[in-house]
């Protein structure tokens, strides 16, 4: 199983010298594979011949280069298999340097990297079983990180627990499941809008290429990046609040660009916290939080789980202003988003095959049956 945890580094100003050297060394190889369109390391003796500068580089990380851009390209070209229109591979310049396999060293909290030297990285949380791969990271910011890429030998088991929830994510607020709790929007973009606002028009008045406007680039990528880091905890929180708690979690299957397309035209104005809540990030975190401790989790195809009545399944188009449901037929009245997670619950239970769900009173609680069998994945 591979892990992959981020630390903050703190290299002198020798060492980042290096570093920066090291980065355009990349972009020179880089560069020089995309306008020859040769994509095999083996071009690497020989450049290295023409330009003995490249050697001050680890010969392990200007491979990586290479190999980045096969990479990048074989995602390009599955993607426009997909339908989708995609452009080429740019030139642009290299902010970071991929170590694998040798080359660093990692004793306490000193980090050596070949060819570079020494620096400290603030270790956080332990890493988790043997080191792959680390990457050394440059931001926008002027921070430096590192990523460390390790595995362990084992996955987690799974465990054919009987705890289940229906997540419906939902516009009103980030999430609604099936006990009942509700966790509220952050709206992190929406708070700094108005700063972020300011810092960009600030940017838009300096001189191109000027001091000035460099520092305040940094500054707009700043609220940026808090953004980011906001959001990040958020959904860190609210994915590891269900890992810790269920062991079988259902989740809409949402198709995420078209719905703030469509939405944007119909409702303008809203599809700013429906790219903040980033419901795709959420779904991911989710994945493969469970996926490390052995939980179950499905992706429910989510037609018509807002229209449906839970109780009767009676199907009835509802507006998007219209917060409850409230069924015509047996009268099964709970709010919009709750009825919503009950039939993402329902739906789930009804594919790995148990149908024996209930509702316990008002509380609306749901407990399958799973009879000692373990459903599939
Ligand atoms: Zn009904």
């Amino acid at each position: 199983m591979r892990h992959v945890t981020r630390y903050r580094t703190y290299p002198s100003h020798a060492v980042e010298q290096r570093l920066f050297t090291g980065f355009t060394r990349c972009t020179f190889v880089r560069n020089y594979c995309l306008e020859n369109k040769t994509y095999r390391d083996s071009i690497l003796p020989n450049l290295k011949d023409e330009h003995p500068e490249l050697r001050e580089v680890h010969s392990k990380v200007l491979q990586n280069v290479v190999q980045q851009i096969v990479h990048n390209l074989r995602a390009l070209k599955k993607l426009k298999a997909k339908g989708r229109m995609v452009g080429k591979l740019r030139k642009k310049r290299v902010h970071s340097m991929i170590y694998e396999q040798s080359g660093f060293r990692l004793t306490g909290n000193q980090l050596w990297l070949s060819k570079i030297g020494e620096m400290r990285i603030e270790l956080s949380r332990p890493i988790p079983g043997t080191i792959k791969q680390i990457v050394i990271k440059h931001n926008r910011t002027h921070k430096w990180f590192v990523s460390i890429i390790s595995e362990t030998p084992d996955t987690p088991e799974l465990t054919p627990g009987t705890s289940w929830v229906g997540i419906d994510l939902n516009l009103e607020n980030f999430s609604t499941d099936t006990d009942g709790v509700i966790f509220e929007h952050p709206h992190n973009v929406r708070k700094v809008a108005k700063r972020l606002r300011r810092a960009q028009w600030k940017l838009s008045k300096k001189v191109l290429g000027s001091r000035n406007r460099r520092k305040q680039r940094v500054r707009v990528a700043r609220i940026h990046e808090q953004v980011e880091n906001r959001r990040n905890d958020f959904l860190h929180k609210w994915s590891r609040y269900y890992v810790d708690r269920y062991d079988h979690i259902a989740l809409e299957d949402l198709k995420i660009r078209p719905m703030v397309e469509s939405l944007e035209t119909k409702l303008c104005g809203r599809s700013k916290s429906i790219l903040d809540a980033a419901w795709y990030k959420a779904k991911e975190f989710i994945r493969y939080k469970a996926a490390n401790a052995g939980k179950y989790v499905y992706l429910i195809d989510p037609a018509y789980t807002t229209q449906d009545c839970f109780r009767c399944g009676y199907r009835e188009k509802k507006d998007l202003s219209q917060r409850t449901h409230s069924c015509p037929i047996c009268g099964y009245t709970v709010t919009r988003d709750l009825n919503a997670a009950q039939n993402i619950l329902k739906k789930s239970i009804c594919r790995v095959g148990h149908t024996r769900i209930y509702a316990c009173g008002d509380q609306d609680r749901y407990t399958a049956d799973l009879g000692g069998a373990s459903p599939g994945p």
